[in-house]
């Protein structure tokens, strides 16, 4: 079994934001990556067999660039000694604008090519509201400098809206600063008050009327800036798509390293325990085992966050069956997926109720 797609997870933070669900820890990386790096190392030697035509790989978390220096860069050696690699991998690392300097950027550009980076909000009061302690302005101009002159060229931000107190002109104001700065990527979510997260107790609840509203102005304004949405929360031309992303969302298999991370060999998906003292003492991952006709289901539904869904014989290329479920003509019917000379895509409508076309289709 092959692997195209590798997913390493990170799990260190500077600090915890209010609102994040991820496995992370705001533990010393210094104290603790050590340990960390020698059994990703392990795993990767462990599954260098599977490791021989990787497409993509992720640095998720977390927050990748706190670690330090010597770590990173045993860590890229290590997978560029068990990894084999297609033509053009697509290499991406999540980063926090405060941690970004010329030598950290300087070291990641030496196997790294696609940076991704959490802003959330260029303003401060709309970050506070939601625990949001880094990311500055300043820091995020500095940081996409310095991967610039490092020579990366795919960087991408993510930004959060419907966030306590947000106008849609203050969302308005972060889209237009985004696109004032020289990225090929953006992603905007919005927020989800998840159980678990201090932000959770605020009892806040986003507008969902203002929340579609944002949804619409962040489609018509970064599709007059070359970037267009492709995927639910995501915005590019179309040689600046994540590609793992992508490959996820179309049902190719993945491996996930790290405490929390998922991966998925084309049949069943398991997870590594969210713990990282667990993970290291050798907890065993959870598998999510569901019957066949669900998990095609699952996999059909990924693919239609994209604008583009299913090519004529994707879905049956990705997974040996056919697309033909029941209950597609009805999804048609409501106006939320065109089927057309074999393709099958949601319209407009249908992304913004991608949830209800889940219900739908997995029922
Ligand atoms: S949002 Fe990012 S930086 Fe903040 S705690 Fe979560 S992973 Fe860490």
């Amino acid at each position: 079994m092959q692997y195209p797609n590798l997913y390493i997870h990170v799990p260190f933070c500077l600090r915890k934001c209010n609102y994040c669900a991820f496995y992370s820890v705001s533990a010393d990386p210094e104290k603790y990556a050590g340990a960390w790096l020698d059994k990703i190392s392990q795993q990767l030697m462990r599954d260098t067999q599977k490791l021989q035509n990787l497409k993509t790989v992720y640095f998720g978390g977390g927050t990748p660039s706190i670690l330090p220096l010597p770590i990173l860069k045993q860590l890229f050696k290590t997978i560029q000694t068990h990894c084999n690699f297609d033509q053009f991998p697509e290499i991406s690392m999540e980063a926090n604008p405060e941690t970004v300097t010329p030598e950290l950027a300087e070291t990641v550009a030496g196997f790294v090519n696609r940076i991704s980076m959490g802003v959330q909000s260029f303003k401060p009061t709309l970050r506070e509201a939601v625990g949001r302690h880094t990311g500055s302005p300043d820091m995020v101009e500095n940081a996409v400098k310095y991967w610039k002159m490092a020579g990366i060229d795919n960087i991408g931000l993510d930004l959060l809206y419907a966030l306590p107190g947000e106008t849609l002109a203050d969302f308005q104001a972060d889209l237009d600063h985004a696109v004032s700065l020289p990225i090929r990527h953006l992603s905007c979510y919005s927020i989800i008050p998840e159980e678990g997260t201090p932000f959770y107790q605020t009892g806040y609840e986003p507008d969902d009327e203002l929340s579609a509203d944002m949804w619409e102005l962040a489609g018509d304004i970064l599709a007059r800036h070359n970037m267009p949405r492709y995927e639910i929360s995501n915005y590019a031309a179309p040689e600046f798509r994540a590609k793992h992303n992508w490959n996820i969302w179309h049902g190719e298999p993945y491996l996930g390293l790290g405490p929390s991370a998922a991966s998925f060999d084309g049949t069943d998906r398991w997870t590594e325990v969210p713990s990282l003292e667990k993970w290291l003492t050798g907890t065993p991952p959870e598998v999510d085992k569901i019957d066949r006709a669900t998990r095609l289901r699952e996999i059909f539904l990924m693919g239609l966050r994209t604008v583009e869904g299913w090519a004529p014989g994707e879905f049956e290329k990705a997974t040996g069956a056919s697309a033909d479920f029941p209950v597609l003509p009805t999804l048609v019917n409501q106006g939320w997926l065109i089927k057309k000379d074999g393709a099958i895509r949601p319209t407009e409508k249908g992304l913004n109720f991608w949830n209800e076309i889940g219900v739908d289709l997995l029922d």
